[in-house]
């Protein structure tokens, strides 16, 4: 396999399915050679199957607003890979969402679970529905007319969704109650409900915590610790609150928050009251970060990112592509120590491949993020069990799990100078599981 050979076939096949192709670039770029030492995975035609979803259902979701018009989203269901366990992924409710961002996040999702060490397989759906500026009646109709489609292609030894953005325990409620009806089963289908119907502890805040545990680990090989450490962080949403909560709590201060309309800058640093008045205003509908900086009388500056900062770590929150080549050119200059992705393929190619270069410490989304599918997985095995852990053994197995993927990446990344690559250790460790599973399983895998 030659990859931009392979690539240049992809792309003619799907045009201008831009983020997909970034994502697939990205791993065939750090398998090619182990990939090649296997000639009985080109054989198999491994890598023409991997990047390619098993199904695709794409659906139109009529609904009523609240002034009585019909309107029309459509809604989407990737089952990418099934080789290691059931579908499993998150559904994004963002206007932005199309066939290749939803697509990359599938492809992503199938090795991001391969490393979690639980047995569940990639997928990932959504709509181009955005709850923002809605109603929450309207939200409740817009999730019940998706689920009306959806529900015949998800179960839970089949396929198991779970929140993204746009999508959290709300949203869930409402799909999952919509399942139950038409299903007339009272399983635990969705991960991320809430604690009342079989959510499990800890899982709202899996994510960001996961992403600390991790990067603590990563400075750990370096003889350093997050405490004490200047961090900057994109977003405010639920993956940047966890990230801000675990962060403060292990002794490092957080600076930085963004939004659509810019960012803030807290020389103090966040505190207990500042984290849960980000809960305040995701819960207000709103999309702008600056009442932040009014009510706590911090700087706020719009329509820029806060990766012109000096801080030791930055941790994209926010969404995919949001941290680019200048950005990160800023971030070295300033002296950052460590980036860990916590949004899905939240840096360019070119800012990975910057950060890489110059040997710092940096790990993709796939890596860092983990913590929240393998909670999710967590979730499903207290349901299937019909039990609940309690917070402290959640924790305990989380940081067991962020600590075995960390040790896989540094297994397969590390390079003749002792640079841990995170990016190819995390590639080729997900890689080498799934494709060894579709192996054992023949070629309808
Ligand atoms: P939320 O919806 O809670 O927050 C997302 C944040 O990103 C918001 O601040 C949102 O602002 C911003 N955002 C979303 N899309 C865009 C865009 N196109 N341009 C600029 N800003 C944008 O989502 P989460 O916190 O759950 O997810 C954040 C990231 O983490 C995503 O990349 C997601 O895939 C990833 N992730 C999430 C997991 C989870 O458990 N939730 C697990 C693993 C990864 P606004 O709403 O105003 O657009």
């Amino acid at each position: 396999m030659e990859v931009n050979r392979f690539m240049a076939n992809l792309e003619m096949k799907h045009p201008g399915e831009h983020e997909y192709l970034q994502a697939v670039r990205e791993v065939i770029s750090s398998i090619e050679k182990v990939y090649n030492e296997h000639p009985e995975f080109d054989k198999a035609g491994i890598l023409e199957r991997i990047v390619e979803p098993d199904r695709i259902f794409i659906f139109k979701v009529p609904w009523v607003d609240d002034a009585g018009n019909i309107r029309v989203n459509t809604g989407y269901r990737i089952q990418f890979n099934n080789a290691i366990g059931p579908y499993k992924g998150g559904l994004r409710f963002h206007a932005s969402v199309n066939p290749s961002i939803l697509k990359f996040l599938g492809f992503e999702q199938t090795f991001k679970n391969a490393l979690t060490t639980l047995p569940m397989g990639g997928a990932k759906g959504g709509s181009d529905f955005s709850p923002k500026g809605k109603s929450a009646a309207e939200v409740q109709r817009f999730c019940h007319n998706f689920m009306l489609e959806l529900w015949r292609n998800i179960g839970p030894d089949t396929d198991i969704p779970a929140g993204d953005i746009g999508v959290s325990g709300r949203e869930i409620g409402y799909m999952y109650a919509m399942y139950k009806k038409l299903a007339r089963v009272n399983s635990g289908v969705f991960t991320g409900k809430a604690l009342g119907f079989g959510g499990s502890l800890v899982r709202p805040e899996a994510t960001g915590y996961g992403c600390l545990y991790f990067v603590n680990q990563m400075l750990e090989t370096k003889g350093m610790s997050i405490e004490g450490k200047t961090v900057a962080i994109s977003g405010f949403g639920n993956v940047a609150w966890g990230a801000a909560l675990k962060a403060t709590r292990m002794g490092a201060k957080v600076v930085t928050l963004s939004g659509p309309d810019g960012y803030i800058y807290d020389e103090a640093g966040l505190d207990d009251e500042k984290i849960a008045y980000m809960l305040e205003l995701r819960a207000s509908n709103n999309d702008v970060i600056a009442p932040y900086a009014k009510k706590f009388k911090a700087e706020f500056i719009p329509g820029k990112k806060p990766w012109e900062r000096k801080v030791d770590v930055a941790l994209p929150c926010a969404t995919q592509n949001e941290l680019n080549l200048q950005d990160a050119k800023n971030l070295l200059s300033n002296g950052v120590i460590c980036v860990g992705e916590v949004s899905n393929m939240g840096c360019t190619a070119e800012a990975s491949d910057a950060f890489v270069e110059s040997r710092i410490l940096f790990a993709p989304g796939k890596a860092v993020n983990a913590g929240g599918v393998a909670t999710s997985g967590l979730e499903m095995t207290q349901n299937a069990m019909h039990l609940s852990w309690t917070a402290e053994e959640v924790d305990q197995k989380l940081r067991q799990i962020m600590s075995a993927i960390h040790d896989q990446c540094a297994l397969y990344g590390k390079e003749a100078d002792g640079y841990i690559n995170y990016v190819k250790g995390a590639n080729v460790a997900g890689f080498m599981k799934v494709a060894k599973s579709m192996m054992d399983q023949g070629y309808i895998s």
